[in-house]
């Protein structure tokens, strides 16, 4: 069936779901009401929303709650669909069967837009049907409809950012107090900004499902969640922090998206490709994403005509998303009236995905030696066998001076077993296979105890002219 494309008198909205997000849609609808129907043309009304526990929602006239969610978007009235429910199912067969019978749809859901995206703008396509989904990344932050719309014309190259408020509350906490993680997770649960589960959050897969419809729309292929490289921010300590602000940086979970040249891939024959990734990394306190702390969003985009854009806000919370929620259910409402559609799915490009081991980054290692003759002249020989060239190496502990930089073999001393120490390596740019393999053959050396951690060094399109030695 495709949208009926008569003149409408009114605009009326099935919602599903009415929690944190739901509600503010109902609030800023009621409250907005006379404006609204002023910017489409006629009023926005709600036909029902479907929940779980009607009882839980004594602000809602009872008479618009039902919980038989599929029957509320199979009546006959309904011109748009705002899911705001969250998870896969029953979210997934409801839009679908939205779209196919016509009906336009705004979601706010991130998971099942990174996984059935392509489903869903198949059924929008052949209805003729809009498929909005702006709340879905950086909740309140306008950032896909530029993506989509105002850089239509451009090539965009990256785009970079942090997009999970929870984990950047975390990572600041523990940046400004000096906390470990399991503190500041508690204290980002205290204060609302973490959920009973935080899983979806410490361990990025909330960032990833946002990475995904990032790098879909800003390179016209299809990226799902599972193509996204993912780490969380569990394994970071008070110690990388540490580390981090010696080198003037900050830690912060990012998700980083390019557009990779085939020729720049370490094997030859590729043709372009797509990388998406997201992880705990190192920045420079001088870059614009290391002063971006609590609960806010931040991303870059790059692209070759408009150069660098910045978009700031706040990504979560009821009414901020609602704002997006609203803007989209907007723009739904007016193509309804006129009788015409938003954009169109754009994934033609079928861009293969980079594999995380020939992405190309820095690296900050903690290398725990015996410190005694020859460790540094084995650790050093362990990472140019492994073509991962050091920028610096700082030795810290152990029987010289403490806090001592050096970048020869100074931090090798004469004979005897010695104390402990800890080498701080920081590399240049090197394949994370190859770091990978480097921290495997360290671990197998007899004068290394471990290797304590390992973080990315991010300069994020920028000279990271911040950290020493740097090239
Ligand atoms: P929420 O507070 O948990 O609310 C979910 C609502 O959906 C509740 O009203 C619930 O009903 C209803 N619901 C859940 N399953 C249902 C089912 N099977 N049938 C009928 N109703 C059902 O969630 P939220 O925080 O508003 O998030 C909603 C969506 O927005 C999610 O996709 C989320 O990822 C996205 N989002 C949220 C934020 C944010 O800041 N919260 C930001 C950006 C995007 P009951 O009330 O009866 O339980």
């Amino acid at each position: 069936m495709s949208v009926d494309q008569t003149a409408k008198d009114r605009i009326t909205v099935a919602l599903l779901g009415c929690g944190v997000v739901g509600s503010q849609v109902v609030r800023l609808l009621r409250e907005q009401a006379d404006e609204l129907t002023a910017r489409v043309g006629v009023p926005i009304e709600i036909g029902g929303i479907a929940v779980r526990r009607p009882q839980r929602h004594p602000d809602v006239p009872a008479e618009l709650l039902t919980t038989d969610a599929a029957g509320l978007v199979a009546r006959p009235d309904v011109d748009v669909v705002v899911e705001l429910m969250g998870g896969i199912e029953p979210a997934r067969d409801l839009l679908l069967d939205a779209l196919k019978a016509g009906r336009s749809v705004v979601s706010a859901n991130k998971a099942l837009l990174a996984e059935e995206g392509e489903a869903l703008a198949t059924a929008a396509r052949d209805s003729g049907a809009d498929l909005y989904y702006e709340a879905s990344v950086a909740g309140a932050i306008p950032l896909l409809r530029p993506i989509q719309q105002s850089l239509a014309g451009d090539r965009i190259r990256r785009v970079a950012g942090i997009v999970n408020g929870t984990t950047n509350f975390i990572l600041s906490a523990m940046e400004s107090t000096g906390a470990g993680y399991a503190d500041a997770l508690e204290e980002a649960g205290r204060l609302g900004y973490a959920e009973a589960d935080p899983t979806a959050d410490v361990d990025g897969y909330d960032a990833a499902s946002k990475a995904a419809i990032l790098a879909s729309l800003a390179f016209h292929t299809r990226v799902t969640a599972a193509d996204v490289h993912r780490e969380g921010i569990r394994e970071v300590t008070a110690t990388d922090i540490a580390s981090a602000r010696a080198l003037g940086c900050t830690v912060k979970l990012l998700a980083i998206c390019e557009q990779v040249a085939g020729d720049s891939r370490e094997a030859e024959g590729h043709g372009d490709s797509v990388s998406a990734r997201v992880y705990p990394a190192m920045i420079p306190k001088s870059h614009p994403l290391a002063s971006v702390s609590g609960a806010f969003n931040a991303v870059f985009v790059e692209a070759d005509a408009a150069g660098p854009l910045m978009f700031y806000g706040q990504g979560a919370g009821g009414p901020q998303t609602a704002s997006a929620v609203l803007g989209d259910l907007v723009a739904a409402a007016r193509n309804r009236v006129i009788g015409g559609r938003g954009p169109r799915d754009t994934a033609y490009a079928h861009l293969p995905i980079q594999p995380i081991g020939e992405v190309r980054t820095r690296y900050h290692v903690n290398v725990d030696v015996h410190d005694r003759a020859g460790v540094l002249a084995a650790v050093a020989s362990v990472f140019a066998e492994h073509g991962v060239s050091i920028a610096t190496v700082k030795q810290e502990g152990g029987r010289e001076a403490d806090d001592s930089a050096t970048t020869g073999d100074d931090a090798d001393h004469g004979g005897g077993q010695g104390t402990d120490a800890t080498l701080v390596v920081v590399t240049h740019e090197a394949p994370d296979a190859a770091l990978r393999a480097t921290v495997d053959a360290l671990s197998g050396l007899e004068s290394v105890r471990g290797v304590a951690s390992v973080l990315r060094v991010e300069g994020l399109g920028r000279p990271v002219h911040a950290l020493g030695g740097a090239q």
